[in-house]
């Protein structure tokens, strides 16, 4: 799904910035608190049940450290991807009652985190991830009612001990900054599909964020990582404000970064992107992005850090900066904890769901992206969010902490 930016030596381009004008919060919206904070975290039956085939392997070939690890990692909680029409019932009508449930007889909140991603022309400058909406199909239509299905749904489960924070549309505004003609970065070619996707994309965010204004939804944009947007924040400032001022006054708390990315928290400070590149890790990421949107744009500057899978840094490879499916060498990192994090940061949190693979390799599948099977993609990969075996064996293998 990742398309993660290469431009060393790129620096943004100053442009007058528009200010976000910070609109009085809808008066009852969750995205004055943070919910990672004095929450249960929910845990996904279905995750459970995926790493139990795993278990199952590793039990037969006596692989007691796996096992082991394995049992430490099926009881945390992973976002729900909301990816499809279909899994709006598949998914969410299963985890919605059954989180209900526990919040029953839990003292505390229950934290429910989501994805929103079903964006007509999804993933456009990568084909791992495409999605099942186009423009052309009445792909606006059908994205509207996803969304409004969804909050519908969400409306019902209001007051009832769940705290809900939903990212929305991981790489799409990340795109429209890197991946499209834009005259503040000559040096970068538009990738056509971002190009005729963009203006559906702001309006269809914009409509998601309008949506879904809850007294216990809390909501992130996804801004992608720091070794993507580090080196264009302003660009991304821009982008992103633009949007907010569409949906205004409805609005948001922050932004997830690094989703179904590998890139560290604290990377290595010696390494030759950080000369082009002040935000080359997620620490620094959401510190400068944070306190630019803060600063220059009055704008929500909190962020959840996907820690899922960048615990095996660091991989050389990665300093490309252009890989992002199954990279071999990752690891399981930090622990979803919204405790001792960073400035700007509400929490650590595992958005993609470990295991769960970045794309295929087969050469013959409609969704292949030939960087799944380039180095260092581990292979032979199945198709994006279909569970690998091999690639959840490695991330518990090299994960850091240690299981
Ligand atoms: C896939 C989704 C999947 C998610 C979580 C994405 O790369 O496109 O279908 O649900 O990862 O694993």
């Amino acid at each position: 799904m990742k398309v993660a930016a290469a431009f060393a030596g790129l620096l943004a381009v100053a442009s007058a910035s528009p200010q976000y004008v910070k609109t009085p919060a809808a008066p009852k919206n969750g995205n004055g608190i943070n919910p990672f904070e004095g929450t249960e975290y929910y845990v996904n039956a279905r995750f459970q049940k995926t790493v139990d085939s795993s278990i199952k392997q590793f039990e037969k070939a006596g692989e007691k450290n796996l096992v082991k690890a394995s049992k430490v990692v099926r009881d945390i909680s992973t976002f729900v991807w909301i990816d499809t029409i279909a899994s709006i019932k598949e998914k969410l009508d299963v985890v919605l009652p059954d989180a209900a449930k526990k919040a029953k007889s839990s003292k505390k909140p229950v934290l429910l985190p989501l994805v929103v991603y079903n964006l007509p022309e999804r993933d456009c400058s990568a084909k791992a991830s495409a999605g099942e909406l186009y423009v052309a199909q009445n792909g606006v239509a059908k994205y509207k009612k996803y969304v409004d299905d969804i909050a519908s749904r969400l409306a019902k489960y209001q007051g009832k001990n769940i705290k809900f924070a939903i990212s929305i549309e991981p790489d799409s505004l990340p795109n429209l900054v890197t991946n499209v003609d834009n005259p503040a970065t000559p040096e970068v070619e538009g990738v056509p599909k971002c190009d005729a996707a963009g203006p559906y994309y702001k309006d269809l965010i914009a409509y998601t964020i309008k949506k879904l204004q809850f007294p216990d939804v809390t909501l992130y944009l996804d801004a992608a990582h720091g070794n993507w947007l580090g080196w264009n924040m302003k660009g991304a400032a821009d982008i992103y404000t633009e949007v907010l001022k569409k949906a205004a006054p409805a609005t948001i708390r922050g932004y997830t970064i690094n989703v179904s990315n590998y890139n560290p928290v604290n990377g290595d400070p010696l390494e030759p992107r950080v000369q082009w590149n002040p935000a080359y890790d997620e620490a620094h990421f959401a510190l400068e992005f944070g306190n630019l949107l803060k600063n220059n744009y009055s704008a929500p500057h909190q962020f959840v850090i996907d820690t899922a899978r960048n615990g095996g840094w660091p991989i050389k490879e990665w300093t490309a900066g252009a890989q992002w499916c199954n990279i071999k060498g990752a690891g399981i990192g930090a622990r979803p904890s919204a405790v001792n994090v960073l400035p700007n940061v509400d929490a650590f949190a595992w958005v993609k769901t470990p295991g769960e693979s970045d794309g295929t390799s087969d050469s013959t599948a409609e969704r292949f992206d030939e960087t799944c099977a380039k180095e260092p993609a581990l292979q032979p990969a199945p198709e994006a969010g279909a569970w690998f075996h091999e690639q959840f064996k490695m991330l518990l293998l090299n994960s850091k902490p240690a299981l």
